[in-house]
């Protein structure tokens, strides 16, 4: 499999080199040269497969033959060794819930595919790699754990000072062994600053094998399109369930469409976002206009202008009517989201953290207008994750809850640097 440039002005590069490089070096990103189609004899039995056979069976043409298939398939074995349950709410509405990863948000899986794809790719190469990534918080946690003791990789994380929730920080600053967090004195946007910084110094780049462990990389985009062949495995009902996605960066979305289009039988899309409407706007209105973010409870979709939009826009070959015809986008506010998780504790007992909220809300008001169809709802993170006040009078006893006691109870190690891009290329440089 070959992976081009979305700027349609770099080389195009294996599954090897796209998920080292990250970007394409002319600032696109990189997007497979053909969508595999899944043999509908694998869609017709697919209750019969166990999650790894699906997993090999879709994962394998992306990745071609840049890892050996003993090898991918001990990847995928350790990326999906959790349970990914579909659970009925009501009798319309059903949540995967995407949070039972070691880091309880459903970046676990893209991290730890790519972290171990990265340590393959690693083994070859004499000189260490360095991975850099900057957090808001949840891709933190998530990639500190995949690649925790992966050999020849050493992880630099900067995350800013006092905006991340305690279980973030100490999901990022616990761990120790090859995964150091840099505590930056400044904010998210800072972070990121550093990272890009040391990206474009050539110096640096010289004496150091760096990488990065960003969303839009390949390694951590292709492997989420799992989950909905994970949700269409227990999927009961005859006709094709209506899908409702938390989205912030649009990858988790895009990662499904790319597994509708390549033959997975789905119902519509609904994009489901917070106040950061700029995907749902361009629904409406055919015009795609970037916006300021705006801050809101459900922070790991404060988005206001999403990198992977370009992949859907790939996906459909530029066609307005053809995305309107699979997608549908929700812009959901924080009092609704909030009252959204009250109301469905109240009435079915479920608790929802404010993404899967966000979601919820956004597949009720669909389902309204679509009374023949039933849906699902990727719940991308443990409701525990998240101080907010409709979460904090709830009562957790099941097995995540002791692993958060756990956690609270380790030391936080970090290194506390200004927010300037000499500290962090003296720390590198050392
Ligand atoms: C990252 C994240 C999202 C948004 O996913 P995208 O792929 O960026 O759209 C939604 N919910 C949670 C909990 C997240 O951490």
């Amino acid at each position: 499999m070959k992976y081009y440039s979305t700027n349609k002005n770099a080389p195009e590069v294996d599954f090897r080199e796209a998920s080292i490089n990250g970007l394409a070096p002319d600032r696109g990103l990189y997007f497979p040269s053909s969508i595999p189609k899944v043999d509908p004899y694998l869609i017709e039995n697919i209750k019969s497969y166990s999650n790894l056979d699906l997993a090999f069976n879709i994962i394998k043409p992306y990745v071609g033959t840049a890892i050996p298939d003993n090898e991918l398939l001990r990847i995928l074995a350790e990326t999906i060794s959790f349970e990914i349950p579909l659970v009925t709410i009501n009798e319309r509405i059903s949540s995967l819930e995407l949070y039972h990863g070691p880091t309880f948000a459903f970046k676990d899986i893209g991290a730890r595919f790519m972290s171990r794809c990265l340590g393959y790719f690693a083994e070859g190469i004499s000189t260490k790699m360095t991975v850099l990534v900057a957090t808001s918080g949840d891709t933190g946690g998530a990639v500190a754990n995949g690649f925790y003791n992966v050999p020849g990789v050493d992880v630099v994380i900067l995350y800013p000072s006092g905006r991340v929730s305690d279980i973030q920080e100490k999901q990022l600053t616990t761990l120790g062994g090859n995964v150091t967090a840099l505590e930056v004195l400044g904010t998210f946007d800072d972070c990121q600053k550093m990272v890009k910084e040391a990206f474009a110094d050539t110096t640096l780049r010289s004496k150091l094998f760096l990488t990065s462990a960003n969303s839009i990389n390949v390694a951590r985009w292709i492997p989420q399109q799992l989950f909905y062949f994970f949700a269409a495995k227990q999927w009961e009902d005859d006709f094709a369930p209506a899908v409702a996605v938390p989205s912030g960066n649009f990858g988790n979305i895009c990662s499904g469409l790319l597994a509708k289009k390549s033959g997975l039988p789905l119902g519509k899309f609904i994009a489901a976002c917070n106040a950061n409407q700029a995907v749902p706007s361009y629904l409406k209105t055919g015009k795609y206009i970037p916006q300021p973010t705006i801050s809101t409870i459900s922070n790991a979709m404060d988005v206001g202008d999403p990198s992977n939009f370009v992949r859907i826009i790939e996906l459909y070959k530029s066609s307005y009517q053809d995305i309107c015809n699979d997608i549908v986008g929700y812009s959901i506010s924080d009092s609704e989201t909030k009252s959204t998780i009250e109301a469905t504790f109240k009435k079915f007992g479920y608790w929802l953290d404010p993404h899967g909220a966000v979601a919820f809300a956004a597949l009720e008001s669909y389902l309204a207008e679509h009374k023949d169809e039933k849906g699902i709802l990727l719940e991308t993170a443990h409701p525990i994750k998240f101080d907010c006040e409709t979460t904090a009078s709830g009562a957790i006893t099941d097995s995540i809850a002791q692993n958060v006691e756990m956690l609270r109870k380790k030391e936080k190690k970090s290194l506390l640097v200004k927010s300037s891009y000499n500290e962090l290329k003296d720390y590198l440089l050392q």
